[in-house]
């Protein structure tokens, strides 16, 4: 049974789909304006493993993530450089898209709609709003009038009057201050489309661009209903931006809840600080995997549960660099135990992997804990490595069984994707490396140095001792 942290509700609660089997998943996306940080890529890593959590459990699960196209700093950043917004929107897209195919998570992905292709679903919400009387019109911007929307605060738990601290678009024509847009009137050379609503007896016509918070709701009504399981997405968007898709879509569909569940990542900090402009610390995805792994950064993600925050530093990927070459090191040489039949290493290797498999499960079913699940991927492969070394064989069934549950759950998690476990290690190498191990722990540390500069002269194998344990690899 799977249960989630509910932020809507506070508490933890029992994960069933509106629809038996069927699961509908939505995560605040990317405004394209500049290229991806490493915060992004702690959002996006979280929940391609909650989508990918969810598929393993055999649900049918659409997972949508929308692209913010039209924007105010996509027109900023466009003017900045003498660009066309469309056109800055689409180069910044496309390498967003190369990105989350680096860290793996595109594939979870069942579409990335744009706010473009959205215009007419937008202006259909905004005639509903208008309908129900929760939307006002002012020059060629309407507001969502929040005093008339009871239940505003219910996702954040926040008083109405507190509010007014938070990032609120100061705007004399508002009837209440944190009322927001829903329409944007277009100044001169923005990105813009006329839309026509009618307001009473009027049919009036309006020259602009959707709201930030509309689209996300336009696109989710279209594809998905008035109604669906799941929203993702960072913390710090629950106020104002999802606060406001819940008043939007509430209200002009009349349906409650909008979403049943709504779950939310903590923070990436750089250093212990906030990633701002003005601490340039900024760190793309880009620069991350130059000297990094893709696995790397998502076992540094998933070392810490989704909802907490990340303290970025290079220690931190480091570390989660020699992590993951351990357990590729350490499960090739358990893929190269010899094979024969050995009932008692059978059925020890048996019980571990099937006790592995239920702990395993029974971590990420505890609303996804990640960390937890690592760990017990990790304490097995260096179990298993643990016999391999210990100079008996393995039946090749029960050898290929073990493996396969290790790499399937740790394909949850995106790690072990990579098939450089199944290498063939000659004998010699495999004897070569275990006696080195053995010498190190006698600390017989000049023979085993220089088994060390054998297996890299003769045979190109560079070893290295981390805190996880020996790590070798071919370079
Ligand atoms: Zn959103």
């Amino acid at each position: 049974m799977l249960k989630v942290y509910n932020t809507l509700t506070r508490s933890y609660e029992e994960f069933v789909p509106m629809n038996d089997g069927r699961v509908k998943m939505f995560v605040c996306g990317q405004t394209v304006y500049d290229d991806a940080h490493i915060g992004h890529a702690k959002t996006y890593i979280d929940f391609d493993i909650v989508a990918r959590w969810l598929r393993h459990k055999g649900y049918d699960l659409t997972y949508l993530q929308n692209i913010t196209d039209v924007d105010d700093k996509i027109i900023a950043r466009a003017k900045e450089r003498g660009m066309d917004p469309v056109e800055l929107a689409r180069m910044y897209e496309k390498r967003f898209l190369e990105d989350m195919d680096s860290l793996g998570v595109r594939n979870s992905v069942s579409d990335y709609p744009r706010s473009h292709d959205y215009i007419e679903p937008v202006r259909d919400q905004i005639q509903l709003l208008l309908n129900n009387g929760y939307a006002y019109i002012r020059d060629n911007d309407v507001f969502y009038d929040v005093s008339k929307f009871a239940d505003y605060t219910k996702l954040s738990g926040m008083k109405l009057e507190d509010l007014e601290r938070h990032r609120i678009e100061p705007d004399e024509r508002k009837k209440n201050p944190y009322d927001f847009s829903l329409w944007k009137g277009a100044k001169e050379g923005e990105p813009s489309w006329e839309i026509s609503l009618r307001s009473g007896w009027k049919t009036v016509k309006l020259k602009g661009r959707p709201g930030w918070h509309i689209e996300d709701t336009a696109i989710t009504a279209t594809i998905f209903g008035p109604q669906y399981d799941l929203h993702g997405g960072a913390h710090e968007l629950i106020f104002p931006h999802q606060t406001n898709e819940i008043a939007q879509a509430e209200a002009a569909f009349g349906k409650k809840p909008f979403v049943k569940y709504w779950l939310h990542s903590g923070v990436l900090n750089i250093k212990g600080q906030k990633m701002s402009k003005s601490l340039k610390n900024f760190i793309t995805i880009r620069s991350v995997l130059e000297r990094n792994t893709r696995e790397a950064i998502r076992l540094m993600v998933a070392k810490t549960h989704y909802r907490k925050e990340l303290n970025f530093t290079d220690d931190t990927i480091k570390e989660a660099q020699r992590h993951m070459d351990y357990l590729y090191s350490a499960l090739t040489v358990f893929n190269n135990m010899p094979e024969g039949s050995n009932e008692g290493v059978d059925s020890e290797v048996a019980k571990l992997t099937r006790e592995f498999e239920d702990d395993f499960t029974a971590a990420m079913d505890d609303d996804f804990n990640t960390s937890l699940a690592l760990s017990k991927l990790t304490i097995t492969i260096n179990r298993l490595k643990a016999i391999a070394e210990s100079g008996s064989s393995i039946s090749r069934p029960q050898k290929d069984r073990a493996i396969s549950t290790i790499v399937k759950m740790a394909n949850t998690l995106g790690l072990l994707e990579e098939e450089t476990y199944r290498q063939k290690l000659p004998d010699e190498v495999r004897k070569l490396i275990s006696r080195r191990e053995a010498l190190r722990s006698q600390k017989n540390f000049a023979e085993s140095d220089t088994i060390r500069d054998r297996l890299k002269s003769e045979f190109g194998i560079e070893v290295e001792d981390t805190e996880f344990g020996t790590v070798w690899y071919r370079r």
